[in-house]
């Protein structure tokens, strides 16, 4: 049992009250990062540096931050980012700030919320500003996931970090650098953001209103990201490293010194696989950036016990290769101590290779109904895995699944026993095909018939349909809009199937 309590001079948290109301404004689009300028809290932490520190926990406090994932999809919810997927970007987020001891959790009971809007899902800043002016949350790290977050991989604005979907895959560093910047960092190569220069001519002694960083540290508390654990850098663009994890591009100081930038730091605009740290000022700051800044993050909680890494889930229905109705399976099974959270997987393969259906279960919920994307005729593997707000990083690959087979139950004749038979689109534009799906467990010839509706006949055409998925184009070339009979005639059974064709 964890519970943790901070106690803080009100004092300080007026003076933070009326600093918190700015952010980091973004004003240059099209870069990998929107995110630019100081944080005012930056400004206000290197003025009172000495004072905050005797305020301040000792520095092996774990921080614990709670999360909720804002997912963004388009008004017709076509596409949202996965949940299981949010589970993978907290667990790396944890690894890459372990040297921080900082902790991301899921906000107990709201782990996700979803936003069906093409303005934001595809968004400019205006876009941005009104999604998350009119949906953020308070006391929490408030994560949007979006398709297009105006034309940047990701930024920290607003009290806010928003995050392309293209730059939220396995192994990209865009999370761990966008929280960075809500926890106060700058780029190292602050000032240089959306400008042009010649790395090997030496750097001006300012830039945009800003002193350059120098080799000799004699500024670094004034200029770049503000940290003299950092060396100069003022790469303001995607670049590669070298084995030494140096930028293979060099530069020159205003005193014409040589060198290459830092490719570790995730706050630079290095290339993911060259970005691995942040430095002990940068997580100094951070952390007293959550003491003060968002000091509401750090609430008193009863975390409960977690997960037990070899938690086995014991499977009550259906199990035992036990036949179902391929189209109504309800999946139950016995709680797991300290679990919240359940994802369930099904799939023809016991090793998952292929899922037909998954899905979050949550608020201790231990069944889940299942009436579509099963195939009939198939022997099915479910397994479920026990996840908590807290434990993040579960493996499922260990997890032995339960086995069930599906049969068409409800079937009227022997045909529609052995084979589930689909026609799509319905209703289909004239011109456009439609495709006859069999899905069989044994093969079977079939006479494939279409009339219209006055018993005309359309078309018609001997088929071969095998053991297993089958598909076939069907033109609609010749039909005028109508309503259509489909007639599959095979030594089982015969089906019909309306068909309706548009303009
Ligand atoms: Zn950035």
């Amino acid at each position: 049992m964890l519970t943790k309590n901070y106690y803080f001079t009100a004092l300080l948290l007026l003076s933070l009250r009326m600093l918190s109301a700015q952010q980091i404004n973004p004003t240059i689009p099209q870069d990998w990062c929107g995110t630019h300028g100081y944080s005012p809290w930056l400004t206000w932490y290197h003025d009172h540096k000495a004072e905050i520190s005797s305020l301040r926990n000792d520095d092996s406090t774990m921080l614990y931050v709670p999360v909720t994932m804002h997912l963004v999809g388009p008004d017709n919810a076509t596409s949202f980012y996965e949940e299981k997927d949010c589970f993978r970007i907290l667990c790396e987020l944890n690894e890459q700030y372990a040297p921080a001891r900082i902790y991301f959790y899921f906000s107990p009971g709201e782990p996700f919320v979803y936003h069906a809007k093409s303005l934001w899902y595809n968004h400019d800043w205006d876009g941005g500003k009104d999604m998350i002016e009119s949906t953020r949350i308070p006391d929490r790290l408030n994560c949007y996931v979006v398709a297009d977050p105006a034309g940047n991989c990701g930024y920290s604005w607003l009290d806010a970090i928003v995050l392309g979907t293209g730059c939220s895959n396995p192994g990209n560093s865009t999370w761990a650098h966008e929280a960075g910047h809500h926890f106060s960092l700058p780029h190292p190569f602050f000032g240089w953001e959306g400008h042009n220069w010649t790395f090997n001519q030496p750097a001006p002694l300012e830039w945009d209103g800003y002193p350059v960083e120098k080799m000799d540290g004699s500024n670094c508390y004034d200029s770049g990201d503000r940290f003299c654990d950092t060396r100069p850098d003022y790469l303001n663009y995607r670049w590669n490293c070298d084995a030494q994890q140096f930028s293979t591009v060099t530069q020159k100081d205003p005193d014409g010194v040589v060198f290459r930038s830092d490719a570790s730091l995730y706050m630079s605009y290095s290339l993911d696989a060259c970005a691995s740290r942040f430095t002990e000022e940068q997580i100094e700051a951070m952390r007293t950036n959550l003491f003060t800044e968002h000091i509401s993050y750090l609430q008193t909680f009863d975390f409960g016990g977690l997960v037990a890494d070899d938690a086995k889930v014991t499977y009550l229905s259906p199990i035992d290769s036990s036949i179902q109705q391929y189209n109504n399976i309800v999946l139950e099974w016995a709680p797991v101590d300290n679990a919240t959270f359940y994802y369930v997987e099904v799939s023809t393969s016991p090793y998952f290779s292929v899922v037909f259906s998954s899905a979050f279960v949550y608020d201790n919920i231990t069944s889940l109904k299942i009436t579509k994307n099963i195939p009939n005729n198939k022997t099915m593997y479910w397994r479920v895995t026990p996840y908590s707000e807290w434990d993040v990083c579960k493996s499922i690959a260990s997890l032995p699944p339960a086995v069930f087979k599906t049969k068409n139950l409800s079937a009227t004749n022997e045909l529609e026993r052995v084979a589930d038979i689909s026609l799509t689109p319905n209703p289909v534009a004239g011109g456009n095909s439609v495709v006859l799906g069999v899905n069989s467990s044994e093969s079977i010839d079939m006479m494939l018939t279409i009339n219209d509706a006055s018993g005309r006949l359309c078309f018609q055409k001997f088929v071969e349909m095998y053991s297993g998925d089958n598909l076939m184009n069907i033109s609609t070339d010749r039909l005028e809009a109508g309503l259509y009979f489909v007639t599959i005639q095979t030594s089982k059974g015969t089906l019909v199937k309306r068909l309706v064709v548009t303009k």
